[in-house]
């Protein structure tokens, strides 16, 4: 097998803590927003001490803002099947659960879920599938990939898909790359051998090798923008914690530059998978906090992405410490968005439409965006990172978001949140500097009342 991530070392590590002025060493260094080491994460997973932790936590938030500013990216997932070949013990489609309502859209369907998710204001979609697909595997994805990218309702399309599929082998990565997905996005659920294999009893998922190699794979391919991640719940989030850095490590040694994103979800109850109901290592709030703070220390410029799994107080309180992006609206069943009766993968902890979580975001002090614009021109994998690497994501994202943000509040809000929103955007627009930027983004915020759209620095 290839060496992913070596177990023994995240082991030998799990223990590792310091003293207080090795996590205050640990704190200034994140200053220099640099990548920590396994060593320092374990220093700063192992903190107990609730005085120490806050220092920790005001250390992410402030690292937060200066890299991330105020704006968090919205998205919203698009099941397309939960057809499965897979026993996987956490989720609802999983094939052994016989009775639930089975289902893959056509593409008709999945047009018609695209222009319900375009009346609601969503710009980036993430595709989600099952592992048994109709008519051939890759097929199946490319052409749902190509419908949603065909869409148009009104002036709105979707501009930029993920993918979060099974893993596929290096021609079939080229085939994804073609058809100009954006990140592919892929969770490990547990890097812990011996818990997958309990886990995962059928299908072609108890490969456990072969879905660590995935990345590889994807980068050998010449896609350059992956997700990560790791499904919280499963094993011990200590280890799972240094696994991620590990399989980063690995990754920046072999490719010279890790994953665009990490995600964080929390198991959630799905029907007929008993150990979601008790979760064999849950995860408390506190700890759930703090695995989100020590990411954000960890890996600065690594997008750290929240889902709909979580309910709106955590929601609030992680965008603080270092979420970058989250879902809203979501429904987690193929056909979900036209009211299908289909089985959801897991019950969802945020019923609240995107227009309300809106409202929430920016009655909070974050501005919503609907950005792609990284993408479209090239910016990804190591552009990205020497882009964003000097800490200017500000003087792009920033006034993209204002940007996407326009766009939604004309096309798409309430009348509350065009309130609320537009308030916003006066007063960031009032502490852009120097003046001649203000004035330049004032000009294109006027062109976007006047109707022009898609409009990006
Ligand atoms: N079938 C593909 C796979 O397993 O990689 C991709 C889609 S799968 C629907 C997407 C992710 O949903 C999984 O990787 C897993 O982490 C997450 N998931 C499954 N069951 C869950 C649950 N009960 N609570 C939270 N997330 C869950
Ligand atoms: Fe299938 Fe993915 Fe669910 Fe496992 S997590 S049962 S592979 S859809």
């Amino acid at each position: 097998m290839m060496h992913v991530i070596d177990d023994n070392q995240i082991r030998s590590m799990m223990d590792t803590s310091g003293d207080a002025a090795e996590v205050m060493e640990i704190l200034q260094k994140s200053k220099s927003l640099s990548r920590l080491s396994m060593r320092e994460t374990a220093v700063l997973a192992n903190v107990s001490d609730p005085d120490l932790r806050k220092q920790i936590h005001d250390a992410a938030r402030d690292l937060k803002d200066s890299i991330y500013g105020n704006r968090l990216v919205i998205f919203a997932p698009l099941y397309i099947s939960n057809l499965c070949n897979n026993d996987c013990s956490y989720c609802g489609f999983r094939v052994s659960n016989r009775g639930i309502k089975r289902r893959a859209l056509t593409q008709e369907e999945i047009a018609e879920e695209t222009v319900n998710l375009l009346k609601t204001g969503q710009k980036r979609a993430l595709l989600v599938s099952g592992e048994a697909y109709p008519g051939g595997k890759i097929d199946y994805i490319l052409d749902s990939v190509r419908t949603v990218y065909s869409v148009r309702h009104g002036k709105d399309n979707i501009r930029r898909i993920n993918v979060n599929i099974a893993p596929v082998d290096i021609e079939e990565f080229k085939q994804l790359k073609e058809a100009e997905i954006g990140t592919y996005q892929l969770f490990q659920e547990t890097y812990h051998e011996e818990t997958y294999h309990k886990l995962h009893t059928r299908g072609p998922k108890r490969d456990y090798s072969y879905r660590l190699e995935t990345i590889d794979r994807a980068f050998e391919a010449g896609i350059d923008d992956v997700g990560i991640g790791v499904l919280f719940g499963l094993y011990d989030w200590k280890y799972e914690v240094l696994a991620l850095m590990n399989h980063i490590e690995h990754l920046e040694a072999k490719f010279g530059m890790g994953p665009h994103t990490i995600s964080v979800p929390r198991l959630e109850p799905a029907t007929g998978c008993d150990i979601t109901e008790t979760p064999p290592y849950p995860v408390s709030d506190d700890d759930f906090k703090h695995i989100i703070a020590i990411l954000r220390l960890s890996v600065p410029y690594t997008g750290l992405i929240l889902s709909t799994r979580e309910n709106a107080a955590m929601r609030r309180a992680s965008f603080e410490l270092g979420i970058s992006q989250i879902s809203a609206g979501s429904r987690t069943n193929p056909g979900g968005y036209s009211d299908s009766e289909s089985c959801e993968q897991f019950s969802l902890g945020d019923h609240r439409s995107l227009d309300e979580v809106i409202y929430d975001i920016v009655t909070h002090g974050f501005i919503p965006s609907f950005c792609t614009s990284c993408y479209r021109l090239g910016r990804t994998g190591l552009d990205f990172m020497e882009y964003a690497k000097p800490g200017d994501i500000k003087k792009k994202c920033h006034p993209n978001a204002l940007f996407t943000f326009t766009e939604y509040l004309i096309d798409h809000a309430s009348e509350r949140v065009r309130q609320v929103g537009s308030e916003m955007i006066r007063r960031e627009l009032e502490a852009v500097n120097p003046p001649e930027f203000r004035e330049k983004l004032r000009t294109i915020l006027d062109k976007i009342k006047d109707g022009e759209r898609d409009v990006f620095m």
